[in-house]
């Protein structure tokens, strides 16, 4: 007869990145024993995802391959001028999304009290364990303003500058949304070239795949692209997400999730053995109330928008940009402050 499966200790909803995230930290934090079984519940056949991670870090990403810009530059339509930024403490790192999901899954695979099922959606699912950390996505309604972005791994026909990483090209406004290229070299003729839009509404794919046309012809790009990537990413959520813990780790000022994600995982995992509450976001009052007011003028004045970041970018030092992407010090922000255009954030008080 065989043994009875032991009742999960925990059970983890969503095999994305911070599902997986949150095991491999548990894993650690525990040092490889944990107090009982941990079930991931993942609606799709396989974990992971083609789409690349990049970030702002002062090290590289530990025991991952990955590409590194040592600049980064910012244009706005309409201006021949084209802001190149030298970072001396901060890089801005990229992952292939593959290996990322390889490294996690493999670790998870290996480890003998988890357990992963693939294809088993969670509505479906009799939850048993003593504690559930659901990491699904929020729903489109619940995010304040939304990040669309529809890009495309091209071959240009020329080498490219493999050191520096296009954060913000071109911006402009279309269609009344504030809109820019992101371009992200992969190899000395190949990139990542994603059009961007910060709005209360979501971007129609075929409305951005239209500009990303366009883009691409003005970049001289005529190869078929290699691979796409799209999203909605939230900027700022309307309600505290309190039953989905680990969704959506996204920082509401930029749309930058992987760092956030990784330290909400380390979090979370430190909140289980401490068996402390559980909370959903954990950024500071004052990044807060910074983020906060940024996403007013996304959505009262985003015809600002071009020169709030242009002039952001001109005024902060690389590395004071990277950190206010990153990890905002009270410093940062006050240069922050001190470097964006004062009314259209004066206005927000107001409006
Ligand atoms: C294309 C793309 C590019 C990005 N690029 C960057 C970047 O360059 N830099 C950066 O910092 N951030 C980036 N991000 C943001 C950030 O990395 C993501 O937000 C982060 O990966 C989110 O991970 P997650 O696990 O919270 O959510 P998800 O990846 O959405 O994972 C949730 C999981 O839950 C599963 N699920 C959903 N419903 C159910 C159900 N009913 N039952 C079981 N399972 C279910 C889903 O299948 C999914 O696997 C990007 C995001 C995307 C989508």
């Amino acid at each position: 007869m065989s043994k009875p499966v032991a009742k999960p200790w925990l059970t983890i909803i969503g095999g994305g990145l911070a599902g997986l995230s949150l095991c491999e930290a548990l894993i650690n934090q525990f040092q490889e024993r944990l107090p009982g079984r941990v079930v991931i519940i993942e609606r799709g056949q396989h974990c992971g995802n083609n789409q690349t991670y990049s970030f702002f870090a002062k090290r590289p990403p530990m025991a991952l391959p990955y590409s590194k810009f040592s600049q980064w530059s910012f244009s706005a339509q309409g201006s021949s001028q084209q802001l190149l930024k030298k970072g001396f403490r901060f890089n801005y790192y990229r992952l292939r999304g593959d290996d990322v999901f390889a490294q996690l899954v493999s670790r998870i695979n290996q480890h003998p009290q988890v357990e992963l099922q693939l294809g088993m959606d969670a509505e479906l699912a009799q939850l048993t364990s003593e504690l559930v950390v659901d990491t699904r996505p929020c729903d489109a309604d619940s995010m304040r303003v939304k990040q669309s972005f529809v890009g495309a791994e091209v071959e240009f026909p020329n080498n490219i500058d493999p050191n520096t990483a296009r954060l913000m090209a071109n911006m402009r406004m279309l269609d009344g949304c504030f809109t820019f290229d992101y371009i992200i070299p992969l190899s000395a003729r190949t990139a990542l070239v994603e059009v961007t839009q910060f709005a209360v509404e979501p971007a129609s794919v075929a409305v951005l795949s239209g500009y990303l046309e366009q883009s691409l012809q003005g970049l001289g790009v005529t190869s078929k692209p290699l691979r796409h990537e799209q999203a909605v990413l939230p900027m700022g959520l309307t309600r505290q997400y309190a039953e989905r813990l680990g969704s959506q780790q996204i920082r509401s000022a930029t749309g930058y999730g992987y760092l956030e994600t990784k330290a909400w995982a380390r979090q979370t995992a430190l909140a289980i053995m401490h068996q402390q509450p559980l909370n959903y976001f954990g950024q500071s009052a004052r990044q807060r109330w910074f983020d906060g007011r940024l996403l007013r003028v996304i959505e009262q004045q985003p015809e600002q928008l071009p020169r709030v970041f242009m002039q952001m970018a001109r005024r902060l030092s690389a590395d004071d940009f990277a950190r206010f992407m990153s990890q905002p010090r009270v410093l940062t922000l006050l240069k922050v402050m001190a470097a964006v255009p004062k009314r259209p954030f004066l206005r927000t008080f107001y409006d």
